[in-house]
């Protein structure tokens, strides 16, 4: 499996606020339209018919915080904090970034105490975002060394159905180095698994299942707070999801030879898990970064059909019943949690024959006439589920 030599790509949402600077920027000639290439040969595999546009010569970007860039002079808010750790490392090292003090801290009491959790919310706030912080909202990762790119940063415009104006996406390029136990161990193919709790199951070749679950958080009355409160809590619970997700990113690219995931489809997902696992970075990390590190690392991966993977029986091939966490198969009597099973059949069905394609798009097997979509689109399809809490 050879390198795929196109950078690594992250789409960040542009702040409603700032979509007239973008407009701005477009009309001033400082933002580029440029051409898709043809699928078979693109490197901007963002999100399908969307308007693209490239920084002119005279608009470089510069990040100033984990949610303001300025382009071409002109300051644009956008989540930029939803990157993976090395992404987001490689950004503060190559910025002036500005940043909350006391993360560390407060990261911990939102895991312990909502008063204190609050009383650190409305402490750092006060204190504003100052410069030479740790990078304590993202773990240094043992794995991988992000280069960022700023001349190859991308400016997305989709339309997507019932939204009254198209949604605006920041894309970020970085060239990831692999720099973790070469070779990498490939000890047994495995198949996903994601949900929320347990957020991923992994299952292996060899028979061995692992669970992973989200490290639980305080709830906090959220009207309560400031916007700025709000925003930070926000980018702490992302981080908190982020580590955890990564935990599981991390084990696959040490351990796996061939990883299997699910194809991404938000149909009959809940719109409340769906508005859930992006809060919490499990979107993110699942359907667009795990992707591309495994990818980084030379490690195959493949998504495969998951319909019905958590109620098929993984030794018979029955349909059987799911009562919350457990399977049961009517045919074989065999009995196990539904996540388990959901990772088995993953992975049964991606070494029957998953389809990897080359360019970053993944076609799931059993369905080879429908059009594949990629994870870009569908996971900014995301967006125009009702009840995101956009702001
Ligand atoms: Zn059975």
């Amino acid at each position: 499996m050879s390198r795929r030599m196109y950078p690594d790509q992250h789409n960040i949402q542009i702040s409603t606020v700032s979509y007239p600077a973008v407009r701005q920027l477009i009309a001033q000639g400082q933002l580029i339209p440029i051409d898709r290439a043809p699928e078979s040969d693109n490197p901007i595999k963002g999100l399908t018919d969307a308007e693209l546009y490239v920084l002119a010569a005279d608009a470089p970007i510069e990040i100033l915080s984990d949610v303001a860039c300025v382009i071409g002079g002109l300051p644009v808010q956008a989540k930029l904090y939803a990157l993976p750790s090395p992404a987001y490392h490689a950004v503060v090292r190559a910025n002036p970034f500005t940043q909350y003090p006391g993360i560390a801290e407060l990261r911990a009491t939102l895991r312990t105490s909502a008063t204190s959790a609050l009383e650190g919310l409305r402490r750092a706030v006060q204190q504003g975002r100052q410069p030479g912080q740790l990078v304590a909202a993202a773990q240094e990762s043992a794995q991988f060394v992000s280069c960022w790119m700023p001349d190859q940063t991308v400016v997305q415009i989709k339309s997507l159905p019932k939204r009254a104006e198209p949604d605006v996406f920041l894309t970020l390029a970085f060239r990831a180095a692999f720099t973790g136990v070469f070779p990498p161990r490939r000890e047994a193919a495995m198949g996903l698994d994601v949900g929320l709790q347990p957020h991923t199951v992994v299952a292996r070749e060899d028979g061995q299942v692992r669970h992973y679950h989200l490290s639980p958080l305080v709830r906090l009355p959220t009207r309560s707070l400031s916007s700025a409160e709000r925003e930070l809590h926000e980018i702490l619970q992302y981080a908190q999801g982020r580590e955890d997700s990564e935990v599981v990113v991390a084990y696959l690219i040490g351990h796996a030879s061939h990883i299997y995931a699910e194809v991404l489809e938000h149909r009959g997902m809940s719109t409340k898990y769906i508005a859930r696992s992006r809060q919490l970075a499990l979107q993110d990390a699942f359907y667009s970064h795990l992707s591309q590190y495994a990818n980084a690392a030379g490690i195959p991966f493949t998504r495969v059909d998951a319909h019905h993977s958590s109620t098929t029986c993984p030794d018979c091939e029955t349909r059987g019943e799911r009562d919350r966490d457990i399977f049961r198969c009517p045919a074989c009597g065999l009995q196990r949690n539904a996540h388990e099973v959901g990772a088995l059949n993953v992975l049964a069905r991606g070494l029957k024959g998953g389809v990897h394609l080359r360019t970053g798009r993944w076609r799931a097997s059993g369905q080879p006439r429908r059009p594949a979509r990629d994870d870009f689109a569908e996971w900014a399809d995301a967006y125009h589920f009702p009840g995101l809490g956009r702001r």
